[in-house]
Formats: C-alpha cells, sequence, structure tokens
C-alpha cells in the first residue's frame, strides 16, 4: 500500500473504536511493535528491490497461491519484498506485486497513534467483526500497482488478520488506523482484488486516470 496521502487527506473518518470489547479477547496478539526499525532494516539489507507490478498484469488479478514451505525460499523472498517496499516508498507490499504468486504479504506501517508496525503474513485472512466493531474510516488509500493514484475509500478502522509467519507458526495480529487499512488492503491483494476494484465506477476511472497522468518513482513491470 502507498504511504497516507496526508496532502490530500479527506476528513477524519468515523469516530475511533474502543479500546474495550475486542473480538477474540482470548486471543494472543503478535506483537509487531519490538524492534521495528532494526527488523525492517535487517529484511531490506538481505534482500533485492524488484520492479512493482501494475494494474492490468493478470497476477494481480486472481488469487494467489498458499504458502505451503516455509523455508529459505520463503525467507530470500520476504527479504527482496521488505527491500521493494523501501524502494517504491510503501507501507504495504503484497508477493503479486513483485510477480511472486504466493499468498504473503509484509508491512511496515504505522497504526493510529503513530505506532510503528513492521512484520510478515502468510496465509493471511481478515477476521469478521461483530457490527458494534465495525466503525467506518473513509480515508484516502493508494496502492504500489496502481502508481501515483489516491481515491477515498470506506474501511473498517480496526482489522484483525490471522495467518502465519515465515516459519509457519499461526499469528494473529491486530491493527487500527492506516495499519489496519493496510492489513485489509494486502489480505485483498492476495484474493486477487485492488482497492480500486472496490471503488465505484467513477471513482475507479479517476484513479486511473490519475496513475495516466503521474509518473511513478518506482521500477514498475510493464504491462503487454
Ligand atoms: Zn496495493
Amino acid at each position: 500500500m502507498a504511504q497516507q496521502d496526508s496532502a490530500r487527506q479527506t476528513a477524519e473518518g468515523a469516530a475511533s473504536a474502543p479500546a474495550s470489547a475486542e473480538p477474540g479477547e482470548n486471543l494472543e496478539f503478535l506483537d509487531d511493535t519490538v524492534d521495528a526499525g532494526e527488523r525492517e532494516q535487517a529484511h531490506r539489507e538481505r534482500g533485492t528491490a524488484r520492479p512493482i507490478t501494475v494494474v492490468g498484469n493478470p497476477v494481480l488479478h486472481r488469487r494467489c497461491q498458499d504458502v505451503t514451505e516455509f523455508g529459505g525460499e520463503l525467507a530470500q523472498l520476504v527479504d527482496d519484498m521488505f527491500a521493494s517496499q523501501r524502494a517504491a516508498e510503501g507501507v504495504g507490499l503484497a508477493a503479486n506485486q513483485i510477480g511472486v504468486d504466493l499468498r504473503v504479504f509484509v508491512y511496515d506501517c504505522p497504526d493510529d497513534e503513530g505506532v510503528r508496525h513492521v512484520g510478515a503474513i502468510c496465509n493471511p485472512v481478515i477476521e469478521e467483526l461483530p457490527a458494534e466493531r465495525r466503525a467506518l474510516d473513509e480515508s484516502n488509500e493508494g496502492c504500489l500497482s496502481v502508481p501515483t493514484a489516491y481515491a477515498p475509500l470506506a474501511r473498517p478502522d480496526y482489522a484483525v488478520c490471522r495467518g502465519q509467519d515465515i516459519q509457519g507458526k499461526p499469528v494473529v495480529v491486530r491493527g487500527t488506523g492506516y495499519f489496519a487499512r493496510c492489513l485489509q488492503h494486502e489480505t485483498d491483494h492476495l484474493d486477487g482484488y485492488l482497492y480500486i476494484d472496490r471503488l465505484s465506477k467513477r471513482d475507479r476511472k479517476d484513479a486511473l486516470r490519475q496513475m495516466a497522468e503521474g509518473t511513478p518513482r518506482y521500477e514498475t513491470v510493464p504491462n503487454d
């Protein structure tokens, strides 16, 4: 996911969610804030940045394959994804955004208190929220695969994402604010959907127009 579009930020979203009554309160959430900067740096220094696929590339428009092998190849892919995310100044990146058909995403994203979260999730699933926990936030959203475009998109301002870490251990990550948006956006990628697929026809057209008029500041994979 692209960085927050502060200049064109729409009105602040709905009231922030209460801290109590978390869905699945018995869950053990992963603390992905510890040593966030050091972990992100270690990953990206081992990795190589790759060009980013853009809307129209088939790998972005179909469901990716489940991760079943949690070895050195996956670790290298995740390192390359962190390097690519940094090179493109993104806050989240799914494997198919560097052309790899595998259900894994990485993130380096601030939450609604500005706290930095860094991690990688394999085989992610976004948990359904109970109705009373669904407060929509209508911030702008952008995507490295739709370069230079932004559009407001209503999404729940809180998200719980279940999956596995790169060793295959089950993990549950929760996010607020822009990080909640990121968890949903990246999981959508691995299901074969871009955020523009959730926009009205008119807003989608406008986003594609912004993309056509802009020039990305990072390398992209040309579409045939
Ligand atoms: Zn994206």
